[in-house]
């Protein structure tokens, strides 16, 4: 079996992206699930990548609904 392994920004990504489904059942402007991250270091970490990636500046909050952070455009 082959296994490719990727390096690189997307795999950073990838490793810092450490949300779940939408389970708290919140939505952003355009009504699209936001993602919940468990952790705010999971949070803080896809607002930095974000910001490398993509140039969006994105600040972390609190789900109101339940236990765990989402990010929202600053
Ligand atoms: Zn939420």
């Amino acid at each position: 079996m082959a296994y490719k392994k990727h390096w690189g920004m997307h795999n950073l990504g990838y490793q810092y992206d450490n949300s779940t489904k939408n389970i708290c059942g919140c939505v952003d402007s355009q009504k699209n699930p936001k993602k919940l991250y468990m952790s705010e270091t999971g949070a803080k970490n896809a607002a930095e990548f974000s910001r490398l990636q993509n140039s969006v500046s994105l600040e972390i909050y609190e789900c109101p609904r339940t236990k765990g952070w989402h990010l929202k455009k600053v």
